[in-house]
């Protein structure tokens, strides 16, 4: 029976990864919403969007439209805004200081909210973010709550820039994993909670084959 894992937790401590990974594993769609809202975010930037004017986000919103293509050259999704790839742009580190903020309106939390939704549809689908659980899917099968001690999530997250040929020193990624963190649990509008039927998963002793294989084997128990 195919079912929805929703994979809530932190910035920076494996989620992504490991939801590919398990998707890939049991032959099920996955969806990164924090594509979702970093796309949002490229979007209100390159546009100059007023973010305190209701009127201009609420366009803005209408405007865009994001999807995922599955690149097989290099066996990834990528996400695309209005039609172009942004896959690249979004991983910026312009965007990581900027995302939080365009995250906590709540316009574009239900925007993105009900398109997660319809996604999720058919069943057989991992989808990772910060309000799967809580509040995208709270009927979902499985839910994971992933989480890393700060300065193991700081290098990942600062080798995963230098992977993508971007140089950032160790405190600067360190700033805004604590400032997304604080901005990400305090917001008003649906902040990151870890649902009470949630699986913890500590990453900071895994290898990623362990963290994948950990939640296959509670997703086909
Ligand atoms: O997962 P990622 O780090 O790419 O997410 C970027 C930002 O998007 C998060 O720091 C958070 O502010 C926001 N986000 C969110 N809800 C989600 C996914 C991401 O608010 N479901």
């Amino acid at each position: 029976k195919k079912i929805i894992i929703a994979i809530d937790g932190y910035s920076a401590c494996g989620k992504s990864s490991t939801a590919k990974r398990v998707a890939a594993a049991l032959n099920y769609a996955y969806v990164d919403t924090g594509a979702m809202y970093r796309s949002v975010t490229l979007y209100f930037i390159e546009h100059y969007i007023d973010l305190t004017n209701p009127k201009s986000v609420s366009k803005a919103l209408d405007e865009i439209s994001i999807t995922f293509h599955h690149n097989k050259s290099s066996n990834q999704n990528e996400t695309f805004l209005n039609g172009l790839n942004v896959e690249k742009k979004i991983r910026k580190m312009e965007i990581s200081q900027k995302v939080s903020e365009v995250a906590a309106i709540k316009a574009v939390r239900a925007a993105m909210v009900k398109q997660q939704q319809k996604m999720g549809k058919s069943k057989g689908i991992v989808m990772d973010g910060r309000d799967i659980g809580s509040v995208v899917f709270p009927d979902a099968e499985l839910k994971i709550f992933m989480n890393a001690d700060f300065d193991v999530r700081a290098e990942r997250r600062q080798k995963e820039f230098f992977d993508k040929d971007q140089l950032v020193d160790l405190d600067e990624v360190k700033e805004n994993l604590r400032s997304r963190d604080k901005i990400d649990t305090t917001r008003a509008e649906s902040p990151l909670v870890r649902p009470a039927d949630a699986v913890d998963v500590d990453t900071t002793h895994m290898f990623l084959e362990e963290q994948v294989d950990h939640i296959v084997q509670l997703a086909t128990g």
